[in-house]
């Protein structure tokens, strides 16, 4: 179990200090392929930018640690993410369609690298029949 800080008021583990800094890198989302900018604290509504988030303690004009359960979904913007489908490559695989041209590619590039490690595998192998076959030997 974590142990538990008070930070800005909201109960969080000692490394979220550092989480919350962290995820003000990451300002955009991609989703099918296009990049959506995030929605900062605040920006969704502004009733709420007077006090700390109370799930992630991001205040206001920064943005929320991914995952939190407060953050708007820049694609839809209907309403928070956890509640949406929208499918975010950087929230991980469990969001993704598993059929989406994003999946297809990555899996297309999965099969490049496989065939490129077989090409310099057979070319080695190569290499050292010439090398070291007692017909390749310059004796
Ligand atoms: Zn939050
Ligand atoms: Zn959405």
């Amino acid at each position: 179990m974590a142990e538990l800080v008070r930070h800005r008021g909201v109960s969080v583990t000692a490394d979220w200090p550092a989480r919350i800094a962290g995820a003000q890198e990451l300002t955009h989302y991609s989703s099918r392929g296009v990049r959506h900018p995030r929605i900062r604290y605040g920006d969704d509504d502004p009733r709420w930018g007077e006090v700390p988030c109370r799930d992630c303690a991001a205040i206001k004009g920064e943005f929320h640690v991914p995952d939190c359960e407060d953050e708007h979904c820049p694609v839809c913007q209907a309403g928070p993410l956890q509640s949406c489908e929208c499918p975010l490559d950087e929230l991980g695989l469990s969001r993704r369609e598993p059929d989406s041209p994003a999946g297809g590619l990555i899996g297309k590039r999965a099969v490049l690298i496989l065939l490129g490690v077989l090409v310099l595998f057979a070319v080695g192998c190569l290499w050292f029949l010439i090398r070291w076959l007692p017909w390749g030997q310059p004796t």
